[in-house]
């Protein structure tokens, strides 16, 4: 027997899957250029290369933050980051994402949603990610209320070619999937 679940007819499953994308600009570190420190899933990577790099931005340019941002966003069929978090308003400047996040996750549970998982990719030449990760991971398991086996997070480079390979961009994608809050 089917499990009618109220809202919604046998044909409209309760579930949602959505993408979010985003890369920033890289450049010199302050005061040696408009960089800002690099902040990875909420965690600030240290580097040890002559000239660290950092993402150029109006909040704290964490692209994996915004990737996932929109990405429950877009799962639940709300307004993207650019429209509640206009990148000209003051009240976001050197923004931490892990606000953009919090409002997305608590629009998303108001429209009656919850996140089953989420597949996260970061693009970046440099520094590595791998030592990392688990760190990112629990982090950002954190924000989203679950353990850290629903949250997993591949770090990629740029095989040296195009903006992230010669270290001028970072990227990320991610992936959720929306399940109907009981
Ligand atoms: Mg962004």
């Amino acid at each position: 027997m089917t499990q009618t679940i109220p809202g919604f007819s046998s044909q409209d499953p309760p579930l949602r899957i959505g993408h979010g994308y985003d890369l920033h600009r890289l450049e010199p570190l302050a005061p040696a250029g408009p960089g800002k420190p690099l902040v990875v899933g909420g965690l600030e990577l240290p580097q040890h290369s002559e000239q660290p790099v950092g993402p150029v931005a109006h909040s704290d340019g964490d692209a994996l933050l915004h990737a996932l941002t929109d990405a429950i966003l877009g799962a639940a069929a709300l307004p993207d980051i650019g429209q509640l978090f206009p990148n000209d308003d003051p009240a976001n400047k050197d923004g931490e994402s892990a606000r953009f996040l919090a409002e997305a996750v608590r629009l998303m549970r108001g429209a009656g949603w919850r996140v089953a998982n989420a597949d996260l990719t970061v693009l970046l030449q440099t520094p590595k990610l791998g030592p990392h990760k688990a760190a990112i991971r629990e982090r950002i398991a954190e924000m989203l209320d679950l353990p850290p086996d629903r949250v997993n997070l591949k770090g990629k480079t740029g095989e040296h070619v195009g903006p992230v390979g010669e270290g001028r961009a970072i990227e990320a994608h991610a992936v959720v999937l929306l399940v109907r809050a009981e």
